[in-house]
C-alpha cells in the first residue's frame, strides 16, 4: 500500500494508525499515542465512545439510507433535540461543515430575496477564518491559499480585517449586504476568540440593520468552549448557524440552524441533499448530542481546559525560548510557538507520542475529546513538556 493512487493534497504525517479508545490511538506498529487532535475536533467522545458505538450498531441492522422524499423520524427528533437547545427554530442536515455552511450562506441570500430586497447579495467574512472546501466557503473566507487557482472570486462576497469594528459597522450599514459570517472562535486561522462585547455590538447593528449575522460553529460549537454553542457566553445568537464536526462524534454530519424568520426562503425544492440526514447519520448526532450537552461533559470541559491553561502557561514560563503565547477558549487551544509548528508536531509525535492539530500564525492546537480525564489532561502536559525539551535541544543543535 502507498499513497500513489491519491489525489496529492494532503501532507500526511508518517503514521498508519490502526484503533483508538477514549484519547488514545494506536499505530499499525504497535505505538500508543495520545490523541489531542480528534480528527481535528471531531470526535468530541474520544474514540469508540461505547454510546456511540451501539448507535451505529443498532441503526446498522434497521435502516441506512431512504431519501429525504421520506420522513425520517431521526432526523425529527434530532431537529427537535438541536432546536430545544438553540436559538434555532429549523434545521437543514449536511454531510460535512462546508455543506452547512454552503446551506447557511444559501439561506441569507434567499431570506433576503423573500423579503423583496435581492440586491442584498454582499457576504462579508474575516481574514483568518475557515469555513471548507466548496467554492462558497472558500469564497466566504477568502483566504488566497485556499481560493488561488480556483478561477475567479465569486461575485458578492468580502473578507474583513479580523478585529477591524469601523470596517465591519460599514459592512454592516451598506444597503446590499445579507449577512455577515464569523466563527466566534477561529479553528484553524489561530484559535482567535472574537469578545463577548463585539459579539453583542454586532447583534445590535444586525438588528438595526436587517442584516443576518451567520455563526459557523462547526469547529468552536457542539461544547468546545465549555457551552454546548460558543456564542452562548456573549448572550446573544446568531440567525444562522452551521454545525459539523464534533454532531457527529466522528461520524460525517452537519447541520444549518436557522431562525423560522431567517430561512423564511428555504421553501420547496430551493435546496437539498441525498445523503444529508440519512437515518445512519441521525442515530449517531442523537446520541452524540444528548452526550456532549450534558452539564457533565460541559463542566469537563471547562475543568480542564483551566487545568491545560494553567499548566501550558507555566511551561512558557520554562520555555520562553519555544512557545510564545497560549491562546482559545475551552478545549480549542492554541500554542503559538517560536519554532516551526509542524516541526513541533513531528517531535511530538515521534518523541512524545503526543498527537497535536497544526494552526495558522505557526500554533499547534490541543483539541482534546471533551470526555477527557483529568490523568490524560495530565499525561498531555508531561508529553507536551517533552516535546518542548526535543524543541529546545533541536534549537540548540541548529545554532
Ligand atoms: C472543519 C471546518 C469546516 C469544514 O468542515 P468539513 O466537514 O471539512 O467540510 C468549516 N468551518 C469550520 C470552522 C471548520 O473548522
Amino acid at each position: 500500500m502507498t499513497t500513489e493512487h491519491l489525489m496529492a493534497v494532503y501532507n500526511r504525517a508518517p503514521l498508519q494508525v490502526e484503533r483508538g479508545q477514549g484519547a488514545r490511538l494506536w499505530s499499525t506498529d504497535g505505538v500508543e499515542y495520545l490523541d489531542c487532535v480528534q480528527g481535528i475536533s471531531t470526535n468530541g467522545l474520544g474514540h469508540a465512545h461505547p454510546k456511540l458505538v451501539q448507535a451505529v450498531k443498532d441503526q446498522a441492522d434497521k435502516l441506512w439510507h431512504v431519501s429525504n422524499i421520506f420522513r425520517i423520524p431521526g432526523q425529527e427528533a434530532l431537529a427537535d433535540a438541536l432546536t430545544a437547545r438553540s436559538f434555532g427554530d429549523v434545521v437543514f442536515f449536511t454531510n460535512s461543515g462546508t455543506e452547512a455552511v454552503e446551506c447557511a450562506i444559501k439561506t441569507a441570500r434567499k431570506y433576503h430575496v423573500a423579503n423583496g430586497q435581492p440586491e442584498r447579495i454582499d457576504i462579508y467574512g474575516f481574514d483568518g477564518s475557515f469555513h471548507g472546501r466548496t467554492y462558497g466557503a472558500i469564497n466566504a473566507a477568502a483566504n488566497p491559499s485556499y481560493t488561488e487557482g480556483f478561477g475567479p472570486p465569486m461575485q458578492g462576497f468580502h473578507q474583513l480585517k479580523w478585529g477591524d469594528k469601523a470596517a465591519l459597522e460599514a459592512a454592516f450599514r451598506n444597503p446590499t449586504t445579507a449577512a455577515i459570517i464569523l466563527e466566534p472562535v477561529q479553528g484553524e486561522g489561530g484559535c482567535r476568540a472574537t469578545s463577548e462585547e463585539d459579539l453583542r455590538w454586532m447583534r445590535a447593528l444586525a438588528d438595526e440593520t436587517g442584516v443576518l449575522i451567520i455563526f459557523d460553529e462547526v469547529q468552536c460549537g457542539m461544547g468546545r468552549s465549555g457551552k454546548l454553542w460558543a456564542h452562548e457566553w456573549a448572550g446573544m445568537a446568531p440567525d444562522i448557524m452551521a454545525v459539523a464536526k464534533a454532531l457527529g462524534g466522528g461520524f460525517p454530519i452537519g447541520a444549518c440552524l436557522a431562525t423560522t424568520e431567517s430561512a423564511k426562503g428555504m421553501t420547496v425544492g430551493v435546496h437539498g441533499s441525498t445523503f444529508g440526514g440519512n437515518p445512519l447519520a441521525m442515530a449517531v448526532g442523537l446520541a452524540a448530542l444528548e452526550e456532549l450537552s450534558s452539564p457533565a461533559v460541559l463542566d469537563n470541559v471547562r475543568e480542564i481546559s483551566g487545568y491545560l491553561v494553567q499548566q501550558l502557561e507555566g511551561l512558557k514560563d520554562r520555555y520562553p525560548d519555544v512557545i510564545v503565547e497560549v491562546r482559545g477558549k475551552g478545549l480549542l487551544l492554541g500554542v503559538k510557538l517560536i519554532p516551526n509548528n509542524r516541526e513541533f508536531m513531528g517531535w511530538a509525535r515521534d518523541e512524545a507520542h503526543l498527537l497535536v492539530a497544526g494552526g495558522g500564525d505557526n500554533l499547534v492546537r490541543i483539541l482534546p475529546p471533551l470526555n477527557m480525564t483529568m490523568e490524560d489532561a495530565q499525561e498531555a502536559i508531561r508529553r507536551f513538556e517533552k516535546a518542548c525539551d526535543v524543541a529546545r535541544e533541536k534549537i540548540k543543535a541548529a545554532g
